[in-house]
């Protein structure tokens, strides 16, 4: 971690964020958002060497010793801030919760210096936010009619990476991380701004700032605006964009006062959209200096209207700062040898005998007729139209048959929660809904099941079929986003490939999918085993993932 210097009270004036503000306020109009980034780019940057130079102990050892780093090709360390709203284990309710742990975690193995910050939610258990310490405190402006609020930081070190919560209890008492919108704007726009200032406050000048989904995307706004006269406008931003159907859309009046952001932001190539609206994710976009996503085809896929969620003319516009990286999983949580979350433990040698066990004991919790012969098809998702349900819907009596079982495990739209429930009436004993979260269970379904059904509308990366995949479970997908990056459908002539797949949004097609799965399952168990075995054999660790995410920091801050 970096030195903490000039550390004051919160009150009194003169942080450096008051500093910044009171210069910033002096300053005349602010450049052109493009001029500046352009300038940026252009320009040499011995300043990132300086920073480089006040890293903490561990990077020292490494910079200091360019012998030990030639001969082990120790990358040049880069320190990294991530922005982000969720995090397991503290908080997740999807795939970006995920990428928030193992990314940074994997990095930290890789030579950087990893910070995360997020906001500090209630609903955190209690058991991290008894470990957490204080860092410090200050007040911020944020609206447009110069309202301040407090910022505190919480600090909390585990696995080579720091955790910074940002707390104030107005903002973050809520349940859950995610309300509605009318809170969650200025939730939001609170929480880019303080998770700057708190950097600034620490005085810890990162390399990246790596920034996640709408909820942080004003950080490179506020970056290139408020902060332009602070230490941290050395650092290079990346937004990562994890599912873009979600972009913090609301009225301009409201963005505005909330973000205290200057008028000249809200224009039609930055945060303005269509008549009266701001969004704060296409205002990210323009002024990140990179714009990541989380597969290499939904990147190519959301430059096009039908998944571009009405951006897709605006990244195509940036497209020459947008790549694809498709994420991985963290093998330490997710190892079907090592996971206590399970009844049996296995590995690639012993799972297809592990796995029948794994399954009896499932379909016994579950309430379901046990039995070898039956062909059990998972589904671990939130239950929203983007996961495709409308197709399960269609087709599931048709799925029915005595020899098939249906779990599905998901919380989400009331239409999906109920025809689920529906459903398991109708076919008591073979079909078992689970409207909840429970990390438990979704670990128990991944192991147990033979199949997992992923057949969505769209699909960044997905993370549940490489779940599935490296727990011996076979995917069914349909091919679009990271599904179609990471599966490859099965071969009957080759006896090649990690699952079945469909292109077009079709109920016939995934049926056919499905009826595929089960005729090789049924009628060439060799063949399926075989599957099962080199799924578990591939490798879906974020090493590469992480190796890519670190090569384009470099790249970034040469
Ligand atoms: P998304 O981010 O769109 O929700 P992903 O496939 O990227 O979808 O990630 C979903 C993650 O959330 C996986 O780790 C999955 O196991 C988990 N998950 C989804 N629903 C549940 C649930 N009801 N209970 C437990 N875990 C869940």
């Amino acid at each position: 971690m970096a030195k903490r210097k000039n550390v004051k009270s919160g009150k009194k004036p003169g942080t450096p964020l008051e500093k910044a503000a009171a210069e910033y306020r002096e300053q005349p109009v602010q450049k052109d958002a493009t001029e500046e980034m352009t300038a940026e780019i252009s320009a040499a940057e011995p300043k990132v060497t300086e920073v480089a130079a006040d890293e903490p102990s561990t990077a020292k050892i490494v910079e200091d010793s360019p012998a030990v780093a030639k001969e082990t090709c120790v990358p040049p360390r880069r320190s990294v801030a991530f922005i982000g709203s969720e995090c397991y284990p503290f908080v997740k309710t999807g795939g970006l919760g995920d990428v928030m742990y193992a990314l940074p975690k994997e990095l930290a193995k890789q030579n950087c210096d990893v910070k995360v910050i997020l906001p500090r939610y209630k609903c955190i258990p209690w058991e991290y936010q008894t470990k957490m310490i204080f860092r410090g405190g200050f007040q911020m402006d944020l609206c447009a009619d110069g309202r301040s609020f407090h910022v505190a930081i919480m600090e909390y070190v585990w696995d080579g990476v720091v955790y910074d919560f940002i707390d104030n209890e107005e903002f973050f008492s809520y349940g859950n991380p995610y309300t509605n919108l009318i809170d969650d704007i200025p939730r939001f726009c609170y929480f880019a701004k303080a998770a700057l200032a708190a950097l600034n406050y620490m005085d810890w000048i990162p390399d990246i700032i790596h920034c996640h989904d709408w909820q942080a995307a004003l950080v490179p706004v506020y970056l290139r605006t408020q902060f332009v006269q602070t230490k941290l406008t050395t650092a290079k931003t990346i937004l990562t964009i994890h599912n873009l159907r979600f972009q913090g859309i609301y009225d301009i009046p409201t963005i505005r006062y909330w973000s205290g952001l200057p008028d000249y932001v809200f224009n039609m190539g930055a945060l303005k959209v269509g008549d009266r609206d701001a969004n704060m994710l296409k205002g990210g976009l323009a002024y990140a200096n990179f714009i990541t996503t989380v597969s290499q085809t939904y990147a190519e896929e959301i430059q096009c209207a039908y998944y571009g969620e009405t951006l897709d003319s605006h990244l195509r516009y940036h497209s020459g700062k947008l790549r694809g990286i498709v994420n991985g999983i963290d093998c330490d949580i997710w190892n079907p040898s090592t996971d206590a979350r399970l009844y049996k433990n296995y590995d690639i040698s012993n799972v297809l005998d592990k796995k029948k066990e794994n399954k009896h004991r499932l379909q016994e919790e579950l309430g379901l007729v046990q039995g070898d012969n039956k062909f059990v098809i998972g589904l671990i998702s939130r239950l929203t139209n983007q996961k495709g349900l409308d197709l399960v819907n269609m087709i599931l009596p048709q799925v029915m048959d005595e020899h098939t079982q249906f779990i599905v495990l998901g919380t989400g739209d009331r239409v999906y929660e109920d025809s689920f429930r529906y459903y398991e009436n109708a076919y008591t004993g073979n079909v078992c809904s689970n409207i909840m979260y429970d990390e438990t269970r979704a670990h128990r379904i991944y192991a147990g099941a033979d199949a997992l059904l992923v057949p969505s509308q769209f699909e960044p990366c997905g993370l549940t079929q490489l779940i599935a995949m490296h727990y011996g479970t076979i995917p069914i997908v349909r091919e679009t986003g990271g599904l179609k990056d990471t599966v490859e459908p099965y071969n009957m002539y080759s006896n090649r490939g990690n699952g079945f797949t469909f292109d077009r949004y079709d109920a016939g097609l995934l049926l056919d999918a499905i009826n595929r799965a089960k005729i090789l399952y049924f009628e060439h168990r060799r063949c399926w085993d075989e599957m099962v075995q080199r799924d578990m054999d591939k490798n879906l660790s974020w090493e590469n993932s992480a190796k890519q995410y670190r090569d384009l920091y470099l790249d970034l801050t040469r």
